[in-house]
């Protein structure tokens, strides 16, 4: 079983999520120290260290602002699992381009929603206009908020939502 560590940067802000064998190497070489343990030890042939949860590295690292990536699964977790059309929430709904990609439609945060097959299926290749079929909501670009990025992580580990608060 892989357990993630929560990775802060030197300003506590968090910023990646590694395994716990990436964590403990940080932080025998000196580039990170343990901010939180709460799993038990992890021993090897030399060493017994605590098992992070959270570790924070000692030297700033500039990295640009993380974004969520565009996938079908981030998509569908934005759209809350409920087809943007009918508002049918089910285990196996599809994407859909809002402007069709025939008619010039994009790949992109704003062209792309959540669709049941039915509705999906009933749009086709037109247009929301061509279709007369209308969206619950406005698709946007999910919020970059560490927050947002890494909770679907929180249910699993509850001690990281101080860290990842507020950022
Ligand atoms: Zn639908």
């Amino acid at each position: 079983m892989i357990e993630p560590v929560l990775v802060l940067n030197a300003n506590f802000e968090p910023i990646n999520i590694c395994t716990t064998r990436r964590a403990v190497g940080l932080v025998l070489n000196g580039k990170a120290g343990l901010v939180l343990n709460g799993r038990g030890t992890i021993r090897t042939v030399s060493i017994t260290y605590p098992k992070p949860s959270v570790i924070r590295l000692h030297k700033m690292i500039k990295r640009p602002r993380l974004a969520v990536r565009l996938t079908k699964r981030e998509i569908l977790r934005r759209d809350d699992y409920t087809c943007q059309y009918c508002g049918q929430k089910i285990p196996y709904l599809t994407i859909d381009h809002v402007i069709p990609r025939s008619q010039g439609g994009s790949h992109s945060w704003q062209n792309l929603v959540a669709a049941c097959p039915s509705c999906n299926h009933r749009k086709g290749g037109r247009t929301l206009d061509q279709a007369q079929m209308r969206l619950l909501h406005e698709p946007k670009e999910p919020p970059s908020s560490a927050q947002y990025l890494f909770s679907r992580h929180l249910c699993e580990n509850e001690d990281w939502l101080p860290f990842i608060q507020g950022w």
